[in-house]
């Protein structure tokens, strides 16, 4: 097949789909890799490593995109996009944002089959092209990076001549995966940490980090099928608002990842309980893109107010391109190697990967959830 890699043009993107290692990879397994000029330059693989590695570099990104068999990107496709791919092509990256009716139209029309890596099922077997978790980790690193560089404290224990410095405290609120690798980060730079989550299983994992769970009364059957938190009620939301709050004023760095898939992220910080914390601390939304979990963060900005830093972060994987590149074109090669594994490369819809990941095939929507979404939409 002829795999298409296009520059990423979201603004402040710097990653890159396929690095020149993976591009070794399809080239081995006997596909063409054509590189748009200058696609890997922001996340540092500049076109020479391409073409070694035995990709083609494309001046033209018209000439990219009608050309290719497959597109594979990391941000959803641009509505320009989309109408250069040619009919009856596939398109492989992260679609939930812009799932709509006419976006969904214009593919079909052109017959594109398109796969949403976030909807590849979070199951064993699909570990190794599992994006959201790769993305997630590199958030969770560097959030705790830029926590650090915010607090006016050291992170780790200090025995110095001056005297010593007790360690900086801080909480994490939703141990999913970034949440997990920022108490891990966290925790290597010598902070003292504690976290809470809604799903009880976490709570071992949070402990084996060497960090303290908060205990607090947990509802039964907090998990989606799929894993995901599910909605709390109100009454617990104000019982888990009222141990955060005064957990929050204790700690100097709040970092919040709490998300519930496909819907807005629930406030558990209000602005209240930002009055009552240290001044000086530091809060990383790590949930901004979802509308935040603290009540005044702002996306994509860094405020200041009643003496506290609330950093409203966006796309920081985008932030660490060199690595999350690496492991972004790992997931999606892994993922498409996957998907086209039949001899004939005809897709499996018995295959619990495939059917959940494809959005658009043979010019219909065959995702049960994007058709009830989009049914829910055409009806409010
Ligand atoms: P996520 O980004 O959807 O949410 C982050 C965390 O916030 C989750 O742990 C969630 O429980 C928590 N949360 C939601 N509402 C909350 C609230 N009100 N208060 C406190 N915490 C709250 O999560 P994720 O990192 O994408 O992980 C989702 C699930 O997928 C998890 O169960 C994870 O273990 C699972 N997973 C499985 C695999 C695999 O088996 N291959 C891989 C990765 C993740």
């Amino acid at each position: 097949m002829k795999i298409g890699i296009p520059n990423e043009i979201s603004d402040g993107e710097r990653r890159v789909a396929i690095v020149p290692k993976t591009a070794t990879q399809l080239l081995k397994d006997g596909h063409e890799v054509f590189v748009e000029i200058g696609a890997g330059e922001k996340a540092c693989f500049p076109d020479t490593e391409y073409e070694q590695a035995g990709a083609v570099i494309i001046k033209d990104k018209q000439l990219l995109y009608s050309g290719a068999d497959v597109i594979m990107k990391i941000q959803p496709p641009q509505r320009e996009e989309i109408e250069m791919m040619k009919n009856d092509s596939t398109y492989i990256g992260f679609l939930s944002s812009v799932l709509d009716a006419e976006f969904l139209n214009l593919m079909n029309q052109k017959s594109i089959s398109s796969f949403a890596m976030e909807f590849i099922p979070r199951i064993s077997r699909s570990q190794s092209m599992d994006a959201l978790s790769s993305m997630a980790s590199i958030a969770g690193y560097r959030a705790v990076l830029i926590a650090a560089q915010y607090l006016g404290k050291f992170f780790p224990l200090m025995m110095t001549a001056a005297g010593t410095i007790p360690p900086a405290k801080l909480l994490v609120v939703g141990a999913g995966v970034a949440g997990l690798q920022a108490i891990a980060t966290a925790r290597r730079l010598g902070a003292r940490v504690e976290a809470f989550d809604t799903r009880p299983a976490v709570k071992e994992q949070v402990e084996s980090l060497g960090a303290q769970f908060i205990e607090m009364e947990l509802v039964k059957n907090a998990e989606t099928a799929a894993g995901y938190a599910k909605e709390m009620t109100e009454e617990f939301m104000k019982r888990e608002r009222k141990i955060i709050g005064d957990r929050a004023a204790q700690n100097h760095v709040v970092i919040t990842t709490a998300q519930l898939f496909g819907k807005k992220a629930p406030i558990l910080i209000t602005e209240e309980m930002v009055k009552k914390m240290q001044k000086g601390s530091v809060i990383i939304d790590l949930a901004a893109e979802q509308g935040g979990n603290c009540e005044i963060t702002e996306p994509g900005k860094n405020i200041y107010k009643h003496g506290v830093t609330i950093c409203g972060v966006l796309n920081l994987p985008s932030t660490l391109p060199i690595d999350a590149s690496s492991m972004y074109s790992r997931n999606i090669t892994q993922f498409f190697k996957h998907l086209y594994k039949a001899e004939d490369r005809n897709l499996d819809f018995e295959d619990k990967i495939t059917k959940s990941s494809c959005v658009t095939y043979n010019g219909e929507i065959v995702n049960d959830y994007v058709r009830t979404a989009i049914r829910k939409g055409a009806n409010t």
